[in-house]
């Protein structure tokens, strides 16, 4: 113990967590690093205001900006085991789920849903990355089968907005079973001759990259999300070669063939009426769907009088 430890550390320390902005005010975009009124980025669908980067958004924030009137019903998912291994790292996986839904406010990591969007009724599923990294375990399992006999059951389409870190390992092999239920579900749909939409979103990676979320009739994605099985820097470590530039983005797999659209997530939701009611047969949407477009802010200038 000296003078440095008991006088100077704690008011250097005191200095810095004066400085720290509250979490619940400020938001940083780790793009370009701008601090971002929360207020003012959610009402911005969180898309950053100054570079356009699309910052990660729970599920019900989404459905909220999805369906008509923000209404939507919640579908029932069926419960599984609660930790069937027993499993502990540093943590056991209980606590670990516990920390989560205080975290969320959500009971996993998947929220399903019903309601319309632009007056066309849907099942929508969306991943929530912030949930234990969207793990797929048994109950996102449970969740998109319980999607896919929901829409079956009403006969809509169902749009799902994945992201995932991967399979859950607290789960071990029970997670990568999902892979296959999911693939069947998805082929449930099929049967039905139903749409199903995905959108991937920032990240999709490992077992969920390889399972429902690349099985859409239609695969879109937001900007620069990245979407891949192993990440570029398993892969770059692996062939020890550099990787192009933006490799496994969104944008990249879109000019590779392997998506059809990289959307902006404010044109998703009039995007997706656009193709539902194509895919549905049903007329086009009309400005009574869609919301009314802006109007300019700025009147441009009235033309001179010849
Ligand atoms: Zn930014």
């Amino acid at each position: 113990m000296n003078w440095i430890t008991n006088y100077v550390r704690p008011r250097i320390n005191s200095l810095f967590s004066r400085r720290e902005v509250p979490e619940n005010l400020w938001t940083k975009c780790p793009e370009c690093g701008t601090m971002l009124f929360h207020r003012e980025l959610s009402d911005n669908l969180n898309v950053c205001t100054s570079c356009d980067h699309h910052l990660a958004i729970s599920p019900r924030d989404r459905f909220a900006a999805l369906f008509d009137g923000g209404v939507f019903l919640d579908v029932k998912v069926p419960e599984p085991i609660a930790d069937p291994l027993q499993f502990r790292d540093q943590k056991k996986y209980p606590d670990r789920m516990k920390a989560a839904q205080k975290a969320t406010g959500e009971k996993e990591a998947m929220l399903v849903a019903e309601g319309e969007i632009g007056r066309t009724p849907i099942i929508a599923a969306a991943q929530d990355f912030s949930f234990m990294g969207g793990s797929m375990g048994m109950y996102v399992g449970n969740a998109i089968i319980a999607a896919a006999e929901r829409a079956v059951k009403t006969k809509r389409p169902l749009v799902l907005f994945s992201a995932a870190g991967g399979a859950r390992m607290q789960e071990g092999i029970l997670s990568l079973m999902q892979m296959p239920r999911t693939t069947v579900a998805v082929e449930m749909l099929r049967e039905a001759g139903l749409p199903y939409i995905v959108v991937l979103t920032h990240p999709t990676t490992g077992g969920v990259t390889a399972s429902y979320a690349m099985l859409g009739d239609i695969q879109i994605a937001e900007p620069n999300a990245l979407i891949c099985f192993a990440g570029p820097r398993v892969i770059e470590q692996t062939i020890r070669e550099k990787l192009p530039e933006g490799f496994q983005r969104a944008e990249y797999l879109l000019e590779h063939g392997m998506l059809d659209r990289v959307t902006h997530r404010k044109q998703l939701r009039d995007e997706l009426v656009s193709i539902l009611r194509l895919l549905g047969r049903m007329p086009a949407p009309t400005r009574a769907d869609l919301p009314a477009p802006v109007a300019p802010s700025v009147q441009p200038e009235p033309a001179p009088a010849d």
